[in-house]
Formats: structure tokens, C-alpha cells, sequence
């Protein structure tokens, strides 16, 4: 066997471990490889489309073992998922500790508001002021928030407020995808049981968080999606306004773009 030879059976061994681990099979694939040289362009193609075929095969057939071996069991629910109202649900996982956030907040903050509300605001995580008292945006920029909503004719009191996350992220930090996805849940239970007609996301984490879009703010800005039987807005976090005061003009065609569609839907009672 010349060297070019030995070169090309070693390469293609090495390949097959990378791929398969240390079952060797399929020499036949091995000697049309090692043909390559001799037989250029035709024979290469058909090499390759050959260990395609070979990996696809081996993934399908390891997919229908599994698949005959593992029977679909369902998740067991946990006791929260049951909860009729929301005082029920928050008393079921104000002790939550399913991310590392658990261990650094000071209070649980579970949401705040009318449990019967047409409107529900979601902002990202709780802050230093509402990890301090266990209620979201009672800071600056949750007076900044009750500004806005009489703005357009709403009371705090008449609207929910929540978070993506429900202990604060240390530093203020945006919450990481991790902690997104351990919390959501208990947010959509909220959404579940408040049933709300319109929904206001604040920022984008907020918003990538509950539409779980990968899309800029100005993209996601003046556009009604939908969740569940919901419509969502998108508009800048009452934080960021309190840092860009130049946002505050957009935020306020955002909300009156709200207020519009929530009449709307008041409509269609
Ligand atoms: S952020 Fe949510 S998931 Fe994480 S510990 Fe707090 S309540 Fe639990």
C-alpha cells in the first residue's frame, strides 16, 4: 500500500471515530474513499453522499430505539399548576428556589393589581425598592409607570402588574435565559387566571421574554401580537425613559396605540 494510500484509510478512520465512536463498520465506504485518487469527481460525490446517508441512517434507526424503548411519559404537575386564584398560587411558590435567584433576593415578588383586570403590564424583574418591599414597580420608575398609566386613563389599581422574573436579578442585571424560562411558568399561570383582554410589555426583555421573539424593541414596537386569547403591545421599560428621557415620546405614542386597542377589544364584549 503506497503512503497517499495509508494517508487516506487513516484519515477515514479517524472520521468514522469522530462520527461513530470506536464501531468500525462499513469498510466497503472505507475502500471507495480510499479510490478517491483514482477516480476523481464522481466517485468523490458518491463517497460523501454514501457517509451522509450512513450518519442519517444511524441517527434514525437510534431515534426509532429510543423511541421504542422510552415510553412518553408525561411530567408530573406540581401543586401550583392547580391553583384557582392568584393568592393560592402565590402562597404555592413564594418559597421558589428553581434558579439561583431564589438564594440572592430579599422578597419574592409575585405581581400586584385588580386579579380580574383587563390589563396586565409585565416589566422584566424586580429593582432594589421592589425587592426590598415585595411589589413591582413601586421605585422611580414604577411612579414613572402610574404616570403613564393615567395618561391614558388608567389606574394602577384597575391593572396587573407583573414581571418576567420574580426575584431580583443581583445588580440590577438582566435576568439570563435560564432564569426566563424557570419563572415563566408562574407567569403564565398569572395570565391563565387573570385572563386579561390586553397586555403591555415593558422593554425588551419583557417582550422577548413573553413573545420569545428575537427582535430589536423598535421592531417589536406599534405591533399587536397575540398570546393565547391576549393581544400584546410592546414599548420602552419606564427604567430606560427615566435614562433616556428622549424615549418618552415614543413611549407615549406606544401607550396611545394601547389604549386604542384596549378599546377595541372592550368592544367586542
Ligand atoms: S426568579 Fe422565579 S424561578 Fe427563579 S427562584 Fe425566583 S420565583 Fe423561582
Amino acid at each position: 500500500m503506497n503512503e497517499k494510500l495509508q494517508d487516506l484509510l487513516l484519515q477515514s478512520l479517524i472520521d468514522q471515530k469522530e462520527i461513530f465512536g470506536d464501531e468500525l463498520f462499513e469498510t466497503k465506504n472505507l475502500k471507495r474513499r480510499t479510490s478517491v485518487e483514482f477516480e476523481p469527481k464522481i466517485q468523490q460525490s458518491e463517497v460523501v453522499k454514501s457517509q451522509k446517508e450512513i450518519i442519517s441512517e444511524k441517527i434514525l434507526s437510534s431515534k426509532n430505539e429510543n423511541l421504542k424503548e422510552i415510553p412518553l411519559i408525561e411530567e408530573p404537575k406540581e401543586k401550583w399548576q392547580f391553583s384557582s386564584n392568584l393568592d393560592e398560587l402565590n402562597k404555592l411558590i413564594c418559597e421558589c428556589q428553581k434558579c439561583p435567584l431564589g438564594k440572592t433576593r430579599n422578597k419574592f415578588v409575585f405581581g400586584t393589581g385588580n386579579p380580574n383586570a383587563d390589563v396586565l403590564v409585565v416589566g422584566e424583574g424586580p429593582g432594589a425598592d421592589e425587592d426590598a418591599q415585595g411589589l413591582p414597580f413601586v421605585g422611580r420608575a414604577g411612579k414613572l409607570l402610574t404616570d403613564i398609566l393615567k395618561a391614558i386613563n388608567f389606574s394602577r389599581e384597575e391593572v396587573y402588574i407583573a414581571n418576567i422574573v420574580k426575584c431580583r436579578p443581583p445588580a440590577n442585571r438582566t435576568p439570563l435565559p435560564a432564569e426566563m424560562e424557570s419563572c415563566l411558568p408562574y407567569l403564565n399561570k398569572q395570565i391563565e387566571l387573570i385572563n386579561p383582554k390586553v397586555i403591555l410589555c415593558l422593554g425588551l426583555t419583557s417582550a422577548l421574554g413573553l413573545l420569545k421573539k428575537r427582535e430589536s424593541l423598535t421592531n417589536l414596537r406599534g405591533k399587536v401580537f397575540d398570546f393565547g386569547k391576549a393581544k400584546v403591545m410592546v414599548t420602552y421599560h419606564p427604567a430606560a425613559l427615566l435614562r433616556n428621557p428622549n424615549w418618552k415620546r415614543g413611549c407615549w405614542e406606544d401607550v396611545q396605540l394601547f389604549r386604542k386597542l384596549y378599546d377595541e377589544m372592550a368592544q367586542l364584549k
